[in-house]
C-alpha cells in the first residue's frame, strides 16, 4: 500500500484560475468544505494574463446592447456549432457576474459619467468588454482571491481556523480523478467502463514530491487549455491539457477537439518571445493591419457571411470608431479565425514583414499619450522584449495558438461532465460554449458564469449524497502512484535503448502539432501526425528522469506528457475526421463550410487499449459522431432566415 497524505473535503476544485476560484467561492457559500488545487502559486493562474476584458451586454457605452445581441454574436462567432443553451445562459448571466465582481471590489475603467467602461472587440456588435486597461485578468483574479480571503476570515471568526471550510493547495499537480469502481482486482486505474462515481483526486506536491489523496465526492475540473502542445503559443507552462486528460481517463467524453483558436496577433520577433500575445484591444482601440506593401489588406478578406456587417473602404471603417451607428465595422475586427487566416495568406503570398508576420500599427492612429494610457502592458511588453516603441513604430505580429474551444462534454445548466457522476468542468477545459471559434472577451465571462454554475451543482450533488460517500479502492491509489513515479524507474535498456528525455519528446510533439495540425490543415499531413504521435507515445513509455522527487521539473514534464499526448491525439483525430473548414478548423483540402457538418459534434473517448498497462501503438482515442441539439425556436427567431440559411440545412429550418 502506497504511503500518501490523506485529506477529506466535500468538493475539490482542480484549478485556481477564474473558473476554479468562482466555483470554489460558490461551493463554499453553499456550505461545502472546499479544497482548491493549483499547479502554480495561488494567484498565478493563466487568467491573470487576460488582457482585453470581460464580455457582458451591460449596454453602458451603447444602450442598444442586450443579451440577445450578445447571444447572436457568440453564435455567429462560433459558426453556429455552439451548444446554444450554454451560449444563452452565458449571454444572459454575464452582466450579473460582472456587477457581482464590482460588489466584491473590482475596479473597472469608467465611462465619463462613471459607469463601467466597455470596449470594442472582434465579432462583438457593440462595445461590450468591461476592462481594466489591458490587465483585466489580473483584476479578476485579484478580486476573486480577495473574496476567498474574506470568506476565510468569516470562517476564522466562527471556528478559529482560516482554512476550516476553504483551503488552497498550491504548487500541487493532480494526476488522476479517483472513482469508487470495481476494477481493483486488476490494479488498473479507473476508466470509462467502470461506471463508478467520483471519489476524489490523486496528486503530488511539486516542491517535495510527496503524494496525496483528497477524498471527495465532487470534483470540478477548471484546469484551462492545451496550448503547450504547440510550438508557437500564447499559453504559459501550465497549459498542458491536464483537465482534458483527467476527464478522458475518468471516462468522460470530450467534444469539439478539432477547434483550436490561433490568435491572429502574437509577437513574431525576437525568437525567444515568439507567440506571446498582442491583445486584440490594439485593434479594438484603432490599430490597423498592413502588409509589407503598406496595404490595409483585411478589406480583401471579408467572407460572404459577414459582408453586410463590415466596412468596404478605409473611410467607412475609420468613421466607425467615432460614429458606430452610421458606419460598418473595420474588417480588422472580424472574428479571430478570419483575421488569423488572412495574415497567414499574406505572409504566404510574400507580403510579410522581415520576421514573417504583418504590421500592426497603432502609432499613426492614436496620440502617444493615449496609447500609453489605454495599452500600458503592450507598450511595456514591446519595449522590454523587442525594443520596439509602439507609440512610434508598427509591431510585427502573426498567428499564435491561443485557446482551446474543445473540452469536456458537459450538461449546459449544471456543468456536470456527461457519464461520470460527481465530475464537473468549467472554463477553458469545458467544451461546447464557443462552438468552432470563441469571441474575444467571451472567456472571462464564461469562467464566471459556468464557474459559478459548476460550484453550485457540485455542492448540490455532494450534499445530495448525504452520509454515503464513494471511496476509491486502495489498488487504484497504488496504481496512480506507480504511474506518477514511473519516470524514476525508467532507465537505459538493452532491448529498447536509452531512456527518453522528456524535454526532447515535448519539443518533438510541439513541432508535430505546429507543422501538421496547425492553422491550415491537410488530410495526409494529419495522417502523418497521427503516425508520429503513435511513435512519440511509444517512446513516452520509456521516458526517464534523474534525481529525486524534490524540485524536479523534468519529472513534472514527464508526467504532463501523458496529458499532452492524449489531447494531441484527440485534436488530430477529430481534425482529420471533419472534412470542412469552420472557425478554428481550416482544411486546405476542404475549404468550404458545409451545413451538413454543423449538425455534428465529434466526440472523443478513450479506447479499451488505453487502459492496458502496455498501451503503446494502438490508437488511444476513439471518435464518434453525435448530432448537435436542435436550437430552440425562440432563439432561432433572433436571426433572419436568410442568415440562418448560411449555417443551417433547409430541413433544420423547416422543422
Ligand atoms: P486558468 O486561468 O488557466 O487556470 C487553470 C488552473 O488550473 C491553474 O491554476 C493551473 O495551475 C491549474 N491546473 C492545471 N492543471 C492542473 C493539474 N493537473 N493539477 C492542479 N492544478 C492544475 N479571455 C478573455 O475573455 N478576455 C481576454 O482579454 C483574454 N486575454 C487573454 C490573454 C492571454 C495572453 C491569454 C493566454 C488568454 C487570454 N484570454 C482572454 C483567455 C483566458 O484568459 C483563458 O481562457 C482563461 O483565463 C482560462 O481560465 P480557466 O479558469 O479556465 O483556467
Amino acid at each position: 500500500m502506497t504511503q500518501v497524505e490523506r485529506h477529506a473535503y466535500d468538493v475539490v476544485v482542480v484549478g485556481a484560475g477564474g473558473a476554479g476560484l468562482r466555483a470554489a467561492i460558490e461551493a463554499r457559500e453553499r456550505g461545502m468544505r472546499t479544497a482548491v488545487i493549483c499547479k502554480s502559486l495561488f494567484g498565478k493562474a493563466h487568467t491573470v494574463m487576460a488582457e482585453g476584458g470581460i464580455a457582458a451586454s451591460m449596454g453602458n457605452v451603447n444602450s442598444h446592447d442586450s443579451w440577445q445581441v450578445h447571444f447572436r454574436d457568440t453564435m455567429r462567432g462560433g459558426k453556429f456549432l455552439n451548444q446554444w443553451r450554454m451560449a444563452e445562459l452565458h449571454a444572459k448571466e454575464a452582466p450579473d457576474r460582472v456587477w457581482e465582481l464590482e460588489t466584491w471590489g473590482a475596479l473597472f475603467d469608467r465611462t465619463e459619467d462613471g459607469r463601467i467602461s466597455q470596449r470594442n472587440f472582434g465579432g462583438h456588435e457593440y462595445p461590450r468588454l468591461a476592462h481594466v486597461g489591458d490587465r483585466t485578468g489580473l483584476e479578476l483574479i485579484r478580486t476573486l482571491q480577495q473574496k476567498i480571503v474574506s470568506l476565510q476570515q468569516e470562517d476564522f471568526a466562527e471556528t478559529g481556523d482560516y482554512e476550516a471550510k476553504l483551503k488552497v493547495f498550491q504548487e500541487c499537480t493532480v494526476t488522476r480523478v479517483l472513482k469508487d469502481d470495481e476494477r481493483s482486482e486488476t490494479g488498473a486505474p479507473p476508466d470509462r467502463r467502470s461506471g463508478g462515481k467520483v471519489a476524489g483526486v490523486f496528486g503530488y506536491v511539486r516542491e517535495s514530491g510527496r503524494l496525496f489523496v483528497i477524498d471527495a465526492p465532487a470534483v470540478v475540473l477548471a484546469t484551462g487549455g492545451i496550448g503547450k502542445s504547440f510550438k508557437v503559443t500564447s499559453n504559459s507552462w501550465e497549459y498542458t491539457g491536464d483537465g482534458h486528460a483527467l476527464a478522458l481517463l475518468a471516462g468522460a467524453p470530450l467534444i469539439n477537439m478539432e477547434f483550436i483558436q490561433f490568435h491572429p496577433t502574437g509577437m513574431v520577433w525576437p525568437p525567444s518571445v515568439k507567440g506571446i500575445l498582442v491583445t486584440e484591444s490594439v485593434r479594438g482601440d484603432g490599430g490597423v493591419l498592413r502588409n509589407s506593401d503598406g496595404e490595409r489588406f483585411m478589406f480583401g478578406y471579408v467572407p460572404d457571411v459577414f459582408k453586410e456587417k463590415y466596412a468596404q473602404s478605409e473611410e467607412e471603417a475609420d468613421g466607425w470608431y467615432t460614429d458606430p451607428d452610421n458606419h460598418r465595422r473595420p474588417p480588422e475586427l472580424l472574428p479571430r479565425d478570419e483575421v488569423a487566416r488572412a495574415i497567414n495568406s499574406e505572409v504566404k503570398a510574400g507580403r510579410g514583414t522581415p520576421h514573417g508576420g504583418v504590421f500592426l500599427d497603432v502609432s499613426t492612429r492614436l496620440p502617444a499619450e493615449e496609447i500609453r494610457r489605454r495599452l500600458p502592458s503592450m507598450h511595456h511588453q514591446f519595449k522590454e522584449l523587442a525594443d520596439v516603441d509602439i507609440t512610434a513604430e508598427a509591431m510585427e505580429v502573426g498567428p499564435t495558438c491561443h485557446y482551446m474551444m474543445g473540452g469536456v462534454d458537459v450538461e449546459p445548466d449544471t456543468a456536470a461532465a456527461r457519464g461520470v457522476p460527481g465530475l464537473f468542468a468549467a472554463g477553458e477545459v469545458a467544451g461546447g460554449m464557443h462552438g468552432s471559434n470563441r469571441l474575444g472577451g467571451n472567456s472571462l465571462s464564461d469562467l464566471l458564469v459556468f464557474g459559478r454554475r459548476a460550484g453550485l451543482s457540485a455542492a448540490e450533488y455532494a450534499s445530495g449524497l448525504g452520509g454515503t460517500r464513494p471511496a476509491a479502492p486502495e489498488e487504484q491509489i497504488d496504481a496512480a502512484a506507480a504511474e506518477a513515479l514511473r519516470p524514476f524507474a525508467a532507465g537505459d535498456s538493452a532491448d529498447e535503448g536509452p531512456a527518453e528525455n522528456p524535454y526532447t519528446l515535448h519539443q518533438e510533439l510541439q513541432q508535430v502539432m505546429n507543422d501538421l495540425v496547425g492553422i491550415i490543415r491537410r488530410g495526409p499531413e494529419m495522417e502523418q501526425a497521427l503516425e508520429r504521435l503513435a511513435v512519440l507515445r511509444e517512446r513516452a513509455q520509456r521516458v526517464g528522469v534523474e534525481g529525486h522527487r524534490q524540485f524536479n521539473p523534468g519529472w513534472h514534464l514527464a508526467v504532463d506528457l501523458r496529458n499532452m499526448l492524449l489531447v494531441s491525439e484527440c485534436v488530430a483525430r477529430a481534425a482529420l475526421e471533419r472534412t470542412e473548414s469552420r472557425g478554428g478548423h481550416t482544411r486546405d483540402d476542404h475549404p468550404g463550410m458545409d451545413r451538413g457538418w454543423r449538425k455534428v459534434n465529434l466526440v472523443c473517448e478513450l479506447t479499451d487499449q488505453a487502459q492496458g498497462a502496455d498501451a503503446r501503438k494502438e490508437a488511444l482515442i476513439g471518435l464518434r459522431q453525435r448530432p448537435t441539439d436542435p436550437i430552440r425556436a425562440d432563439l432561432l427567431a433572433l436571426f433572419d432566415r436568410e442568415e440562418l440559411l448560411k449555417y443551417l440545412t433547409d430541413e433544420e429550418l423547416d422543422r
